[in-house]
């Protein structure tokens, strides 16, 4: 018997095996269109560098130079050399 027509228990821990079906399941297929249309917005930007007036190394804008600590016309933060 299948438990059709059976009575289930109100408590799902007492069935784990049908507190697993109670789980959101997609109605229909989401046709590639729809997931392509979804995801165009989803692309990610390459981080914009910048060169670093002092040292010239590459480094994101608005960010203190990671090699020579130097920002904005002035050096924020001592590094070793
Ligand atoms: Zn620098």
């Amino acid at each position: 018997m299948s438990g059709s027509g059976a009575i289930a228990s109100p408590d799902p821990a007492e069935r784990p095996e049908e507190a697993k079906a109670n789980m959101a399941v997609p109605k229909r297929k989401i046709s590639r269109t729809r997931g392509r249309k979804r995801r165009s917005h989803n692309a990610v930007t390459p981080i914009k560098l910048q060169f670093c007036p002092q040292c010239g190394t590459a480094k994101p804008s608005h960010v203190i130079c990671p090699n020579c600590g130097h920002y904005q016309g002035r050096t924020l933060v001592e590094t070793e050399d």
